[in-house]
Order: C-alpha cells, then structure tokens, then sequence
C-alpha cells in the first residue's frame, strides 16, 4: 500500500506509470519541507522493488528493508553523505564525493533487487561541482537505475539538472484533511489538531512530528516570544539577539521563516482577513500589532524577510543577515511612545 497521503495526482502518476512501464530514468519531486517527498519516493523505490502480489505491499522483505534504510539497492543522499567521521562542522552542500560514490555504485547492476534508486533528499544543496557531475549521469543514464532528486526550492537547481528530469509537484493538503487524519488516526484531541493542522501549513509530515514530539511547539513557542520582545527591544538588545542566534543555517533559516508566516498573520489581519492567518492562538497579540504597525512597513518586513532568506540560500553570513533584519525590524515601542505622546501645541 502506499503510504504518500494527501497526493492522489503525484501517486497516480507513478501507478500508470509503472502499470504501463513507462518511467522515466529521472524524477524531481518539488513540494515544501514535510509535505510527503521522502515517502513518495519510498513508496516508489519500493513499488518497482516489491516482492510481493500488491506492490508496494510493506510487508514483503524488499519492501522493509527499504523503509529501514538497509537495502543495498535503494541509497539515500544528503548533505552529510560521504563525509569524513572526524569532520564534525555542519555541512549546507552535497559533496562531489557523495556524487562520485552514485556514479560508481550505478555502474554495477542491482545487487539485491529490480533498480536501483537513488533519492537525493535536498538536492537544491548540490554543489556546483557535484550537480555538474550529476548531470553526466542524468544525461546518460545507466539501465535499472533511477534517480530521484528532492528540493523543496527548484529555483535553487541548474536548469540543465531540472531540463533532465520529469518534474512531479507535491501541493500542500486542506488544512481541514489534516485535522481529520490527526483527529481520527492519530488520537489527537480536536483543539490540538485544529491548531497543529494550522500550523502546518499544509505539510502532514510537520504536523504529525508535532503531534508526537511535545518539543516543536515548545520551540515555536520560545522563539515567537523571542520576536515578540525584539519588537519592543532597544536596539543593543536586538544586536546581542543576532549575535547568539551563532551561524547555524538551518536554525537562522526556521526562525526567519517562521517570523515571515507571523509577519504575514499581521498584514493579513491589518486587512481583515483573520481567518486566514496561520498562528491562530496568537490572535490577541497579532491584532495588537495590527493596529499599531502601518501596512507600508508590515510590508516592507516581509520583503526583508524574503530578501534574508534568499541571501542565506546564496551562502551570506547568518550574523549578518540577522542584524540587517534587526535593522529593518519595526519597533513597536516607537510607535507606541509617540502614539501616547501629547500633541506639540503651536505657540
Ligand atoms: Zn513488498
């Protein structure tokens, strides 16, 4: 059975494609983080791989190897593939090596199985050098063996990789399905999965983590409180917030993107759209905002914001571009101070 839920044209895609015997030698699979990609491309590693009557049947040998990462055939690839033991810094780009490593493993046949498959998880981190030698297998492509390249961010892909694969769009799902699967499947209690639905934004994958693991929404929790003050903080208070955020790039990157969908609650709410917005238990808060920020600058926040995640996609310091966004950041307190201020009288 598959397991991809909330993706009945991706899924169907792959069914008539292998009912007819018609794939392709690539697949792109473009869709935002947690929204289904890994197990997509599980399900698809183990539909040509099955052993048994309904592939994929998740039960069949084959089959459970690949869900445990443990099948010869079916090899995962990410930032920290091929990479030194002693080497413990945090890694943003898929090594040359780990592509090296590809090419020679898909020159052999399939060891244990029908294909095999290569499932590069984040491919929009390819270095150059690395997607270059990539490309020279997508170009040539090797028989049995399949390639599927992950990227929530294709912009970030060369063309000449992205022109070599069969793109498949991977949407987010009704913010109500998920509820429903949450609710019914999973025990959780209605107010929690309205809000955890919410919060996901679409990607089942976040909000079943969340639903499991008490420490997301505690992290969301601590760094919205942290934004919450910054708005009212001076500005050496701000500064000394970009300097212990450090240079972790994944972490600078969640916190950002979690400031433009909060950002975006108050520029929905200063319009009237409430029921749009997506931090649903902050409703008091976002409207206090609201009020006291213009539309001009709210705005112009979450360009900074867009802008800053760019930059840290193109490898800019994190430093850096978290205190620009101090820079750019309304204060609140300003506002606040002159809104209470009395009137200059004309003398
Ligand atoms: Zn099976």
């Amino acid at each position: 059975m598959w397991q991809t839920i909330g993706q009945p044209k991706a899924v169907s895609l792959f069914k008539h494609s292998l009912g007819t015997g018609n794939l392709a030698h690539a697949y792109l699979l473009v869709g935002p983080p947690h929204v289904g990609k890994t197990t997509l491309a599980l399900d698809l590693a183990q539909a040509l791989n099955c052993q048994g009557d309904e592939p994929p049947c998740g039960k069949c040998q084959s089959c459970r190897r690949i869900v445990e990462g443990k099948h010869a055939d079916v090899i995962i690839i990410d930032v920290n593939s091929a990479r030194d033991p002693k080497d413990t810094k945090p890694r943003t780009e898929i090594s040359i090596k780990a592509i090296w490593n590809l090419q020679r493993s898909a020159s052999l046949p399939p060891y244990e199985a029908k294909y095999k498959v290569f499932i590069v998880d984040g491919a929009e981190r390819l270095s150059d050098e690395a997607a270059n030698c990539l490309l020279k297998t997508l170009e040539e492509p090797p028989p049995k063996v399949i390639a599927l390249l992950l990227t929530a961010e294709q912009l970030r892909l060369p063309p000449t990789v992205v022109s070599r694969c069969q793109m498949v769009e991977l949407k987010p799902m009704p913010s109500a399905e998920i509820e429903t699967i949450l609710v019914e499947h999973h025990g959780v209690d209605s107010d929690r999965a309205k809000l955890l639905a919410r919060l996901s934004r679409g990607c089942l994958g976040w909000a079943l983590r969340a639903a499991v693991d008490e420490s997301h929404l505690a992290q969301r929790t601590q760094r919205l409180s942290e934004m919450f003050s910054l708005v009212n903080a001076s500005w050496e208070e701000r500064f000394v917030y970009a300097a212990q955020q450090g240079n972790d790039r994944t972490s600078t990157e969640e916190i950002i993107n979690l400031w433009l969908v909060c950002w975006r609650d108050v520029m929905l709410t200063k319009c009237g759209s409430e029921e749009a917005i997506t931090n649903v238990d902050y409703g008091a808060t976002l409207e206090d905002w609201a009020e006291t920020l213009t539309l001009p600058e709210t705005v112009d926040f979450i360009n900074s914001l867009q802008e800053s995640l760019s930059q840290i996609s193109q490898n800019a310091n994190t430093r850096l571009v978290l205190e620009t966004l101090m820079l750019d950041m309304p204060r609140k307190e300003d506002k606040t101070a002159h809104a209470i201020s009395p009137t200059p009288v004309a003398l």
